[in-house]
């Protein structure tokens, strides 16, 4: 198990006050990693770090708006040094194409594309003075597959997984190695209404060869093998954990 600890390591993983975000933190924690949680609310964010603290786990907390680029470098800087940053805060946002508003495009592409950026290029100085670092950027299965009402969430995620690959290419001399997991569908506030929605679950259960919606901790082994020593020769992969959903129409 030693090529899977990550005790000695610092990890930011950004959205982690809840959901898939929290439960990426609480898995590399357990992995032995100290963990920094981020998001936009610092309440959120004290009320997270505590339950992962009664769990064993050493937890700081970093309230910023990653779509903020003198944010992120002030926390950044501020943070000091970070082995591992999960990419992971992201909104959905839904409507027909020809119906979406133009702000909304662009808030979806702030907080799903700019953000991965401006945070993975800030983590990742550091990282390149080292010469060492893991990156993992969040993606989805919509970073392969379209579907109605969610194009501009489907072209940030597709960008997301581009961006993985074109870090890969720039940092992979460094000594960082930079991968990406795309979810299926999990429940959670993201997702809430689907959840809700008894056709659109029927429809997914169909459509995904496991037969069910995925559970937040099944991530959690993706995520540990990426940020650890298991994978220092993987890079610039998406890691689909989704249930066969992606392999099979
Ligand atoms: P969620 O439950 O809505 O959580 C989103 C997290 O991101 C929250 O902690 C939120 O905290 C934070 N956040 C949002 N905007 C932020 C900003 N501007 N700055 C800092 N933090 C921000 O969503 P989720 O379902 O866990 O999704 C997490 C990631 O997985 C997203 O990238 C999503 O696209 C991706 N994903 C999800 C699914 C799924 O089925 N759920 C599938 C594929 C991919 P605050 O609002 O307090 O800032």
């Amino acid at each position: 198990m030693t090529l899977f600890d990550l005790t000695g390591r610092r990890a930011l993983i950004t959205g982690s006050s809840q959901g898939i975000g929290f439960a990426l933190a609480r898995a590399l924690g357990g992995a032995g990693a100290s963990v920094v949680l981020n998001g936009r609310d610092a309440g959120k964010l004290e009320a997270a770090a505590s339950v992962l603290r009664t769990e064993g786990m050493t937890v700081e907390i970093a309230a910023f708006d990653v779509t903020d680029y003198a944010a992120v470098a002030a926390a950044i800087r501020e943070l000091g040094q970070l082995d591992i940053l999960v990419n992971n805060a992201g909104i959905q946002r839904r409507a027909p194409l020809e119906d979406f508003p133009e702000a909304t495009w662009h808030e979806l592409m702030r907080t799903n594309l700019d953000s991965v950026f401006y945070v993975a290029q800030a983590v990742a100085r550091g990282m390149i003075a080292r010469k060492r670092g893991k990156i993992i950027n969040i993606c989805s299965v919509q970073s392969e597959l379209g579907r109605p009402g969610i194009a501009p969430y489907a072209a940030s995620k597709g960008a997301v997984k581009m961006l993985t690959k074109g870090m890969c290419a720039d940092w992979a001399k460094h000594g960082l190695q930079v991968n990406g997991i795309g979810p299926g569908y999990f429940e959670t506030e993201l997702t809430a209404v689907l959840v809700a929605d008894p056709a659109f679950s029927d429809w997914l259960c169909k459509r995904t060869p496991a037969g069910r919606w995925g559970r937040v901790e099944e991530l959690a082994g993706a995520a540990i093998f990426l940020a650890s020593g298991a994978s220092d020769f993987v890079n610039g992969q998406i890691i689909y954990v989704d249930g066969g959903l992606t392999s099979v129409v």
